[in-house]
């Protein structure tokens, strides 16, 4: 293989460029031409392709986002979008693709697959919702900003004593939840997993009062099936204890990658080159048990997630 492409697409996630870095820069190693093509699907649509050298991706492994910039591509989900980046593709030379996204993305990437190109997919979500590798690049960073934020909360949670309720992302995933409820201890959970109960939550947070807890903290994943505002009326009528909302939203998206972002993307993106190199089948590259794995496209997508229940229990025992 002679030339290959690199895009983003999706949610933007921290590790990303880290990435784009290591491809390109293995890749020129490996004696191979790296392409850039620029928001995704969109871009590849429209061909804002451009070749990248060396130091078109110098200063970059520290940054959030991603230089590629991303999108979201209805035009690419039919048919004709379909054929038509397949020309693209054609018309640039590019016999192998790296695709750094999630599930949606890395489902595009098997739909150009099976019209003939090898593509190699990356975990780049921050929602950490592919059951086939155990974490998704921008996942630690992003659970790391979550654990800032709720130790400054627990400050002011503490000294008004009040309950706090923290939404975070994660609309079919509550992993972001889950790993910072675990190690922010919050005295309560709730993801779109697992059924909650109201009752419940708000027994904790009286009885955790009546034990001197000064602080309440209960982080909800967007995705459950109650409105935030609509939970922290219930919680204060309930408890008759004063219920905050803090909304963290795109505060999770960014950000300089922690450590293990870095090592993820730099140890996938480099997988991705050698696999195009060999002219593999397509792959979905991920971690698993701390190693960097290669499953085949269709069978890594096809895999069904489950939430820790462990780790879920684990918080209910730790936050009594
Ligand atoms: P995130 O997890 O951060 O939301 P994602 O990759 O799952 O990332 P999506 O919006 O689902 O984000 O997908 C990004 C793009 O991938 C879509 O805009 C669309 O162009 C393409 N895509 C999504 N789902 C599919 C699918 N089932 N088949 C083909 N292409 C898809």
């Amino acid at each position: 293989m002679k030339r290959i492409g690199i895009l983003t697409s999706g949610g933007d996630s921290p590790g990303m460029n880290a990435a784009i870095r290591a491809a390109v820069r293995c890749g020129i190693e490996a004696g191979m031409e790296v392409y850039g093509i620029y928001r995704g699907y969109e871009g590849l649509l429209d061909g804002e392709i451009r070749q990248l050298n060396r130091s078109s991706v110098g200063d970059i492994l520290q940054r959030g986002g991603t230089m590629l910039k991303t999108a979201r591509s209805e035009r690419f989900r039919t048919e004709e979008g379909q054929e038509k980046a397949m020309q693209m593709l054609e018309t640039f030379g590019i016999e192998g693709l790296i695709i750094v996204g999630g599930d949606g993305s890395l489902r595009g990437g098997l739909d150009l697959s099976n019209r003939g190109i090898k593509v190699m997919g990356l975990p780049g979500t921050i929602d950490n919702d592919l059951a086939y590798t155990d974490y998704t690049i921008g996942f630690d960073t992003a659970v790391t900003t979550v654990l800032e934020a709720i130790s400054k909360i627990r400050d002011t949670s503490s000294s008004h004593e009040r309950t706090t309720i923290i939404e975070v992302m994660g609309r079919h995933c509550g992993d972001i939840a889950l790993y910072a409820g675990l190690t922010g201890g919050a005295e309560a959970v709730l993801v779109p997993e697992i059924e909650f109960n109201l009752n419940e939550v708000c027994q904790r947070i009286v009885i955790g009062a009546n034990r001197g807890k000064q602080h309440s903290l209960i982080i909800k994943a967007e995705g459950v099936d109650i409105s935030s505002q609509d939970l922290v009326e219930a919680i204060e009528r309930k408890t008759g204890r004063e219920t905050k909302l803090v909304v963290l939203s795109y505060l999770q998206r960014g950000g300089s990658p922690t450590l293990r972002d870095r090592l993820l993307a730099t140890q996938c993106a480099s997988k991705a080159v050698e696999l195009l190199h060999a002219d593999s089948e397509s792959k979905a590259i991920g971690t698993v048990n701390g190693q960097i794995t290669a499953l085949p496209l269709q069978e890594a997508i096809e895999q069904e997630r489950e939430v820790n229940r462990e780790m879920f229990n684990l918080i209910r025992v730790l936050s009594k």
